[in-house]
């Protein structure tokens, strides 16, 4: 008795010793919300709020600062740790699981606004928007942003910058206005560019072996230092993640007002994506896998709770990557899939692009025709691939979704008032679907994992067994090529 006694009280020690972190996460979260209600009573002053944000934003920025270098030496190191055949392998795999779960949010977006049809004309007059321009965004230009920031002219420039085209009114010498598409440089780290510049250099270091070997050492370095740096950012997250989300409390305006009239809205968001997290991907990921997909799931807490912090996937990555570590998720699969799915793989912002559009369109009286729906469904795609992995970029891809409706882009601002918090878990959605994708990866390019685990120790146990020396053949290759040479020269 004394003994099962005891048993299960070192069971329970050892569980709460491996949850610690998340367990204060989720307590902070619970006090950020209780202290975020009760400042907003006493009207703080602009200051307060920014005291309260504070260490919130320090955070952010530590977890900010490890994406660049997380992104290169986990590309860079995986890449070059597989063969040509096993990289292509896992990358079709990953783009084949982002076209479907894509597809399917984007349908079921489209699918549940229409069934509850929360927008109504009498909402716009409610809050008070006035009547604006259409919204105007080339969506053909924006496609061709993808590619044109996917191969940067400076890789040091995508470290910092991007480039985009857009739309912008002008006034000629004869003081007539006219729209100019413009484009140029914007703030704000090119993610694609790098991540593409690093998968070439991962594929191509893979493929000249030993002599490349320096480099890759140095980004296995350089992974192995980022990891352990994260790791220590993330006991952070219980005093962070509370104060970022007090600080938003205590921005928003008229909160209770917002949540009466667009509370329908935002539970038709809400519905979908808690189908699209916890119906669909995990069907998807139990179908292609075999596996308890709950299971996966909840070993994501810490990286779920730190998107509804912070509301970025980008900022989320490390935590994301130290939970997939955790599961037990090959490094070398999340160390190429989960990069790329957060740049590109955007579940929870295709079904908000959907839902949302269509919204603004009822609010605007507009039925949709079958072509419409299927613009939509295009565009709300793209926009999802296109916004960058920040808070509220889903917000102004979503521009490219309203001009190909023809919908004024001023009704944007009547989602303002609730983006925040339907960011935060649109957020968690797209984590959640790239988390998963890796699993589902792994899972299913676990035979060819083996199969080159298992070639490379079959040639390293032969150069032990025959005592290959490199220094002996590094030599003979030198002394060959000086031979090639003479001949010529002869
Ligand atoms: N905040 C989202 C993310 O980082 C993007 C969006 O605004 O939908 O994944």
């Amino acid at each position: 008795m004394g003994m099962s006694t005891n048993k299960c009280g070192a069971r329970w020690t050892s569980w709460l010793t491996k949850n610690m972190l998340l367990l204060m996460t989720m307590a902070g979260i619970v006090m950020g919300v209780i202290i975020g209600g009760v400042l907003r009573n006493l009207e703080p002053s602009q200051e307060i709020v920014k005291y309260v944000g504070f260490p919130g934003e320090l955070f952010m920025n530590m977890l900010k600062a490890m994406v660049l270098p997380l992104i290169a030496a986990s590309i860079v190191s995986g890449l070059s740790q597989l063969d040509g055949k096993t990289s292509g392998r896992l990358g079709s795999r990953a783009v084949m699981y982002y076209v479907i779960t894509t597809t399917h949010a984007v349908i079921l977006g489209i699918i549940v606004v229409s069934i509850i049809h929360p927008g109504d004309p009498t909402i716009k007059q409610k809050m008070g928007i006035e009547e604006g321009a259409t919204a105007n965004e080339s969506a053909a230009q924006k496609f061709l942003d993808l590619f044109r920031n996917a191969f940067p002219e400076n890789i040091m420039r995508a470290t910092f910058s991007q480039y985009q085209t857009h739309y912008v009114n002008v006034t000629n010498s004869n003081g007539i206005q006219k729209t100019e598409l413009k484009t140029g440089y914007v703030d704000g780290m090119n993610v694609l560019g790098i991540i593409v510049f690093c998968i070439v250099m991962g594929l191509v270091i893979s493929k000249i072996g030993e002599e490349a070997k320096p480099l890759a050492n140095l980004f296995h370095a350089l992974d192995v230092v980022i990891t352990r740096m994260v790791m220590i950012i993330m006991w952070l997250g219980p005093i962070g993640i509370p104060s970022l989300i007090a600080q938003k409390m205590l921005e928003v305006s008229d909160l209770w007002q917002t949540a009466r009239v667009l509370g329908l809205f935002v539970f038709t968001v809400i519905l979908g994506l808690g189908i699209q997290a916890f119906i669909t991907l995990p069907l998807i990921y139990v179908i292609g896998t075999r596996h308890n997909p709950y299971k996966f799931l909840s070993g994501l807490g810490q990286a779920i709770m730190t998107a509804l912090g912070t509301s970025s996937s980008a900022a989320s990555l490390p935590v994301t990557f130290r939970c997939l570590n955790k599961l037990g998720i090959d490094p070398r699969v999340t160390k190429f899939v989960l990069p790329v799915g957060a740049m590109v793989n955007m579940d929870g912002t295709a079904l908000y692009e959907a839902t949302a559009s269509i919204f603004i369109a009822q609010m605007n009286g507009l039925d949709l025709s079958a072509g419409q729906i299927i613009t939509v469904s295009i565009t709300a795609t793209l926009a999802s691939i296109g916004a960058a992995s920040i808070p509220s970029a889903g917000l102004v891809t979503m521009l490219i979704v309203l001009t190909a409706l023809g919908l004024p882009a001023n009704d944007i601002s009547l989602i303002l008032a609730v983006d925040w918090v339907l960011d935060r878990l649109r957020t968690s959605v797209n984590v959640i679907g790239d988390a998963l994708g890796c699993g589902f990866v792994h899972h299913i390019c676990a035979d060819h994992l083996n199969a080159d685990v298992a070639e490379a120790e079959k040639a390293h146990a032969f150069v032990e067994a025959h005592g290959v020396n490199f220094d002996e053949l590094e030599k003979e290759i030198e002394q060959e090529n000086n031979n090639h040479k003479t001949i010529q020269h002869v």
